[in-house]
């Protein structure tokens, strides 16, 4: 049996009619950029997230880069967000100018270890970035009460957690404004690059879409030096026929979750540690294992693809050199990034594909 890391085929298969309908009109009025397909999808993100605003931008890198300008935080000021997160939560905010500082994550659950926040902050920081990671939301309400005890801004990084909710409530309107991705392979992705930015502050939101369009408030009149960064019409296309099925979506992820606990029970091993007061989507499913390459190697060779997110922390990466981080300043997620491995997931994977990569994993262990 062959079971990939992510069949982005069987979901267009199943969704290639009604993509086709979408952007046929777009190829036919030549609305490319900031059509309305953009406008509609940015309403629609935004009342899925419960935000007043959403602004469609080229990426989520670009949507954390241009949430940390627009809020003014630039060279000489400090960021703090997890080190253990895909490099570019770090590099939105060293685009701004800004430094990177790290904390390190729960052993447990891999969000971004609250009790070590306040020890990092210092005159300079500005904001903290929280990243949902994997899928499962941030402890917000701690994040929260320390941001607002420093009067730091809140921006989260959201790219892997489109429908997750917290207290009830999705991700995407709990701090100063988020970054989601739409990256082919994140939950709601795009046929190329795509990302958006959701905030509740109307300020923000107008310099937000500013900043995405050379920094012009009406054509050909800049207040600033913005930049090119939107939405494709083409894509916002697409992205509005996914979005409706997102959270069908993601229930399916939820269901193959509950299918790999109950096969990874009958292996002894530990399935993924869900957060008490939040949903998971699921956007990848990590389970820890010793001798992971061999594993690894064995699960390849059986027909089972699997991937590390993220082998290195982000503070030994050779880009971030510079800042000076040594091996042992955080040794959870160092400890984390040497076990961790992704299993398959994505919305169509079935319980036989499940039950056949417990297994392999049994035999591999
Ligand atoms: C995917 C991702 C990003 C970057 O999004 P792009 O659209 O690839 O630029 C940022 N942060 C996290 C946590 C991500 O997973």
């Amino acid at each position: 049996m062959k079971v990939p890391f992510v069949d982005l085929q069987a979901q267009y298969r199943a969704i290639a009619g009604e993509v086709h309908a979408a952007i046929e009109p777009v190829m036919a009025n030549t609305r490319f950029i900031l059509g309305e397909e953009v406008r509609l999808f940015e309403q629609e993100f935004a009342a899925f997230c419960g935000a007043r605003h959403c602004v469609g931008v080229a990426s989520g890198t670009d949507a954390l880069h241009l949430i940390v300008r627009a809020l003014g935080i630039g060279p000489g000021d400090e960021v703090i967000t997890q080190t253990n997160s895909f490099i570019a939560t770090a590099i939105g905010i060293s685009y701004a100018g800004a430094k990177p500082v790290f904390v390190d994550c729960d052993a447990a659950t891999y969000q971004m270890d609250v009790s070590k926040l306040e020890a990092a902050i210092t005159p300079r920081t500005k904001a903290i970035i929280p990243v949902h990671l994997y899928g499962q939301p941030a402890d917000m309400d701690a994040v929260l009460a320390v941001a607002k005890r420093h009067g730091l801004r809140v921006i989260e990084d959201a790219c892997q957690a489109h429908g997750a909710t917290y207290r009830g409530r999705p991700v995407g309107a709990f701090g100063d404004a988020a970054a989601f991705s739409f990256y082919p392979g994140k939950n709601l992705g795009a046929y190329g690059d795509g990302g958006a930015i959701t905030t509740h502050d109307d300020a923000l939101a107008a310099k937000l879409r500013a900043f995405r369009d050379y920094g012009q408030s009406t054509k050909y009149h800049h207040d600033f030096c913005g930049y090119n960064s939107r939405l494709d019409t083409m894509q916002a296309a697409i992205l509005r026929v996914k979005l409706k099925r997102l959270s069908s979506w993601n229930q399916s992820r939820q269901r193959a979750a509950a299918a790999y606990a109950k096969a990874l029970g009958r292996i002894g091993v530990e399935p993924p540690r869900q957060v008490s007061n939040g949903t998971h989507v699921w956007h990848l499913y990590v389970i820890q294992v010793a001798n992971r390459a061999a594993v690894q190697k064995r699960l390849g060779d059986a027909g089972v693809s699997t991937g590390i997110h993220y082998p290195v922390a982000i503070h030994l990466q050779k880009a971030y050199a510079d800042l000076g981080c040594k091996r042992g300043m955080f040794p959870v997620a160092e400890a984390a990034a040497d076990r961790i491995l992704s299993l398959p997931m994505f919305p169509e994977l079935t319980d036989a594909q499940v039950d056949y990569v417990a297994s392999e994993l049994g035999k591999a262990l």
